[in-house]
Parts: C-alpha cells; sequence; structure tokens
C-alpha cells in the first residue's frame, strides 16, 4: 500500500488525490476515525495504482535526438517560468535543475533546490506552467497542507484543472 498524506479539514466527504509527483494525498472530514479513512483508502488501492502508474505507462523512451531537443528547450524556459512565479510570491530558489527523472516531473528539497525533468517538456504548456508553479509554492510551503494550495492558488487559480492536464495528457 502506498504511503499518503493525510489531510482533515472542515469538508464532509472523503476524496483521494494522486499528484504528478506521485503523492497520494487523502482529504478527510475533521472527526472521522483513522480505521475508516484506511478503509476508505484500501478500497480505492487498485484507483491508486492505477494513477501511480500512469505517467510511467505513457512515457514512452524519447530518442537521443528528442531528448537533446527537450534538454534545451527546458534549460530555456523552466528557469523564466521559475523566475516569473518566484518574483510574484517574492522568494528565491538556490537553484534551478534539469534532471531525467522519470517519476517526477518536479521536485523542491529543503535547501530551497528545485528539480525538473526534461520530460516535462512533452506536455502541453499549461502543464508545464503547473508543474512549475507547484514547486515554487513549495518554496514558501515544503508540504501539501492548506496553506500550500492557498500559496498555490494564488499564483495559479486554475491549478486543478491543470494538474488534472497534466495526468491526462499523453506524452
Ligand atoms: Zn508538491
Amino acid at each position: 500500500m502506498a504511503d499518503y498524506r493525510l489531510i482533515r479539514s472542515a469538508r464532509r466527504t472523503l476524496s483521494l488525490e494522486v499528484t504528478p509527483e506521485g503523492e497520494v494525498i487523502v482529504r478527510a472530514p475533521q472527526r472521522l476515525s483513522a480505521a475508516d479513512i484506511q478503509r476508505f483508502v484500501t478500497s480505492k488501492r487498485g484507483w491508486i495504482a492505477k494513477h501511480l502508474e500512469k505517467p510511467r505507462r505513457l512515457m514512452p523512451e524519447a530518442t537521443p535526438l528528442e531528448e537533446a531537443a527537450l534538454k534545451d528547450r527546458a534549460r530555456e524556459m523552466l528557469p523564466a517560468l521559475v523566475a516569473r512565479y518566484a518574483g510574484q510570491l517574492q522568494v528565491t530558489p538556490r537553484y534551478v535543475k534539469i534532471t531525467s527523472a522519470k517519476k517526477r516531473f518536479g521536485s523542491c528539497n529543503g535547501k530551497g533546490g528545485l528539480c525538473f525533468s526534461w520530460r516535462l517538456m512533452r506536455y502541453p504548456l499549461p502543464a508545464i506552467e503547473y508543474v512549475v508553479a507547484h514547486e515554487v509554492a513549495h518554496l514558501k510551503q515544503l508540504n501539501h497542507s492548506p496553506a500550500f494550495y492557498r500559496v498555490l492558488a494564488s499564483l495559479m487559480p486554475d491549478h486543478r484543472q491543470r494538474a488534472q492536464m497534466l495526468k491526462n495528457t499523453p506524452a
């Protein structure tokens, strides 16, 4: 069973999300018991597994030529996008690195470094912008708390639709 992050709030129902980074987030009402939450997660095991697999299954290997072109585009475009969103939040990343990660399009570490996979460049621009905004928002909140999502929404009110687009686009 995959690990998941539990976010309790004033909501009435349970919900489940798999982020583009491959993180499972369960949202639950404040007083629901841990056993009920675990039962819900267990009942959704198949759905979670399918969504965790998806980015890998849809991602055929790029040819060396394609890879070189995508890396060039990543180096051109991503630091500029980072600068745009970081400027809006008045934060400064320690560094921006382009990686070849297969499962994670983007990540943010505790030292304030941002990493993006060149494989992200195969996706539509709104999805690319979403991943960048998501990671830049982590410079303010290094978690997926409601406070994090407020920061993200301030950069990108339609971030949920964009996250969905990222999930649904075959590469
Ligand atoms: Zn995140």
